[in-house]
């Protein structure tokens, strides 16, 4: 298998992954950007992500216009990941989605979602929200255009999370398998937190010093990385096309 068929491999296996996790539903997307030019990145053409495969993943540019000549009907919301590997050269997987437990930390402005779980640590230490009407007034709050996606991109920033107000989340990571996973815990992090709140205590998110020693200690290819991305995959009915760490390993 070519190192971009099996890119495109890992593409499928995550939206199947981020279906079984609960993460997405019939909406929710994630794409990733092409190793070779990167201007363009894959993504499914409209379609739930469970039943996404590889023949449905499309490649588009980064204004989020396809690449060819093809007429497939294309997510309406696009231009979250067009944006976002727009502003940011470092990310090269984007997830958009609805996770219902992060959606209270999207409304309740006195409240910030932090991190509050070890599993947690890489959402920051505080995740920004973004409010479409700030910019834009009413509208039907999903990202339609590349100028709401710049504006959403911008208030990411450096950061790997964005809260979209009433509506979801956007994240961002260095490969498929982070993206995955910090998508993953994003909602379960939200809902310690939540509980936590319910119970009447103020939850202790961690430190900037315990966030920055999860940080030191991983390493994209590690084997407790890969140990969740077999289980995940398992999980998801795709354990069989995962391949070995060592397919996943840096080229070059
Ligand atoms: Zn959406």
């Amino acid at each position: 298998m070519s190192n971009l068929d099996s890119l495109i491999q890992d593409l499928v296996i995550a939206n199947r992954i981020l279906a079984k996790e609960d993460v997405v539903d019939a909406y929710g997307h994630v794409s990733v950007r092409h190793p070779d030019k990167p201007s363009h990145f894959f993504i499914a053409r409209s379609l739930a992500p469970d039943l996404v495969g590889p023949e449905d993943i499309v490649e588009l540019d980064l204004d989020g216009q396809p690449v060819g000549d093809d007429g497939r009907q294309l997510y309406l919301e696009r231009f979250i990941h067009a944006a976002i590997l727009a502003a940011r050269p470092d990310v090269m997987a984007v997830v958009h989605a609805h996770a219902e437990d992060t959606l209270p930390f999207g409304i309740a402005a006195a409240t910030k979602l932090r991190p509050v779980i070890h599993s947690g640590s890489f959402i920051g230490s505080e995740v920004p929200v973004w409010d479409i009407a700030e910019r834009f007034g009413d509208t039907n709050l999903l990202v339609t255009n590349l100028e709401q996606g710049r504006d959403l991109a911008k208030c990411m920033g450096h950061g790997s999370v964005a809260l979209m107000r009433g509506h979801g989340f956007a994240s961002a990571a260095r490969s498929i398998i982070e993206v995955v996973r910090l998508s993953v815990y994003l909602p379960r992090n939200a809902r310690v937190q939540m509980n936590a709140m319910r119970m009447g205590g103020k939850p202790k998110p961690l430190s900037k010093g315990e966030i920055a020693a999860r940080a030191a200690g991983y390493r994209p290819n590690m084997p407790e990385t890969w140990r969740a991305w077999e289980y995940w995959a398992n999980r998801a009915g795709c354990g069989d096309k995962i391949g070995t760490p060592h397919d996943h390993s840096p080229k070059g």
